[in-house]
């Protein structure tokens, strides 16, 4: 399919209620829910995102979208997942970072992500993916499932002031990137 022919989507921008009400399971994998999936791959680049979810366009469904390329470095196709879970993750190993969100521009929030952790989901072609994930990798898919629940990262993080600044740390150099 040219990328041409599929529709334009338009972001969500918080507050609006779909961005916090929780998203319905998808059960088949149809041609429109194929066709928001490369729309919304498509969304997230035009807007120079990591990941994006369903409801930051407007739809109230189980289906996220990470660019894997931008998170790790390694040429790959972005991961298109349905209903994803996180069904392992490792309490010890938190990250504390600062996160970005389309559907909150200009904002800036401090979190605690799992810095490992394995996610399951429905490829577009209806057969189960677990992964395991780290790293910034694994910051998105968790803020993207975070979103499918219907919270943001202004419901679980820290609002940083304008003013802060966040020098020290080179580690934290993905802080703005968004999701
Ligand atoms: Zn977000």
């Amino acid at each position: 399919m040219a990328e041409s022919a599929l529709p334009d989507l338009e972001l969500v921008i918080a507050p609006d209620k779909v961005l916090s009400t929780p998203c319905k399971e998808v059960s088949e994998i149809t041609p429109e829910l194929k066709r928001l999936a490369h729309s919304m791959v498509r969304s997230m680049r035009e807007h120079d995102g990591i990941g994006l979810a369903a409801p930051q366009v407007g739809e109230s469904v189980q289906l996220a979208v990470v660019d894997f390329h931008r998170c790790t470095g390694i040429l790959e196709s972005p991961l298109i997942m349905f209903n994803p879970v996180i069904v392992r993750a490792d309490d010890r190993k938190k990250m504390p970072l600062t996160e970005g969100c389309l559907s909150l521009p200009g904002g800036s929030y401090l979190t605690q992500r799992h810095a490992y952790c394995t996610v399951r989901y429905k490829q577009m072609d209806g057969y189960h993916r677990t992964l395991a994930v780290k790293g910034i990798l694994a910051v998105c898919v968790q803020h993207e499932i975070d979103h499918l629940k219907g919270k943001t990262v202004a419901d679980i993080g820290t609002p940083l002031t304008e003013n802060t600044e966040n020098t020290e740390n080179d580690e934290t150099s993905a802080e703005s990137e968004k999701a």
